[in-house]
């Protein structure tokens, strides 16, 4: 290496450098690992299964969490490798729980302990599998989610906010056999999921809301089951929203493809 022999940052002598830095001033000033202030587990209070994006996971898991569900949310330098993490729960509500997490990080040679706080919230929410068993029948999911860009531009909350006062407002315009035919509602990260009874009510509301909002419109079936000797399918809706809190696309004619 060429150059001075010792640390730029510290001064030591004698030490192995990269760049001119000793290990220990590089881990002191390198984020090593991390996590999220915040992060969500949704767990089925019925089976246990927890929601790992699209899918359902570890049917049959403890309610209460464990290393499985929080080391995930971990996230590692790539110079750094994680030995062990012991979690310690320090504050606890029925929804919010409080950890610290004690990492122990190998880092060039070194091993040094990297605590981090966090939280964790807890969503309950019943599995398909389990809402299935339970016999809450749905045909038909109509899926409201952001434009296909909206990770980027939107925060998860205020896309539902909006989403939700979209929905609220088309659920105005709608016929009443329609309305009767949503079953449920959920919540999701992305967006929002309802459960229909009915697939042509769903096929009703989503042109809706196409021609009213704007929203592009994606329609695929899936095989559910057979019943008296012919397949079933449930069909899923989704539906795009349009960003309308900004202004219209300022490039050439300003028109969608
Ligand atoms: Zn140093
Ligand atoms: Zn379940």
């Amino acid at each position: 290496m060429a150059g001075a022999d010792f640390c730029v940052v510290c001064g030591a002598t004698g030490r192995a450098l990269v760049d001119g830095v000793c290990a220990d001033c590089a881990a002191a000033r390198t984020r090593l690992v991390s996590i999220p202030a915040r992060v969500e587990v949704t767990l089925c209070p019925t089976c246990g299964a927890r929601r790992v994006g699209q899918k359902w996971e570890r049917a049959g898991a403890s309610r209460l969490l464990t290393a499985d569900d929080l080391a995930p949310f971990l996230e590692i330098h790539p110079e750094a490798g994680v030995r062990r993490v012991g979690w310690e729960e320090t504050a606890t509500t029925p929804t919010v729980r409080q950890y610290v997490a004690h990492a122990e990080v190998a880092f060039r040679g070194l091993l040094r302990t990297v605590d981090l706080s966090f939280s964790v919230r807890i969503e309950h929410r019943t599995c398909p599998e389990c809402s299935r068993r339970s016999g809450r029948f749905f045909t038909a999911i109509l899926q409201l989610r952001g434009p296909e860009e909206s990770r980027i531009t939107e925060k998860a909350p205020i896309l539902r906010a909006r989403l939700d006062r979209e929905w609220t407002q088309l659920w105005r315009e709608a016929r009443a056999d329609w309305r009767q035919a949503l079953s449920w509602r959920e919540e999701l990260p992305e967006g929002w999921d309802c459960y229909f009874t009915d697939t042509l009510a769903a096929r009703a509301v989503a042109r809706l809301a196409k021609q009213r909002f704007g929203a592009r419109l994606k329609e695929s079936a899936t095989l559910f089951g057979r019943k008296d000797g012919r397949d079933v399918y449930r069909v899923t809706f989704c539906l795009r929203f349009p960003r309308r809190d900004s202004p219209p696309a300022s490039g050439p004619a300003g028109v969608e493809p």
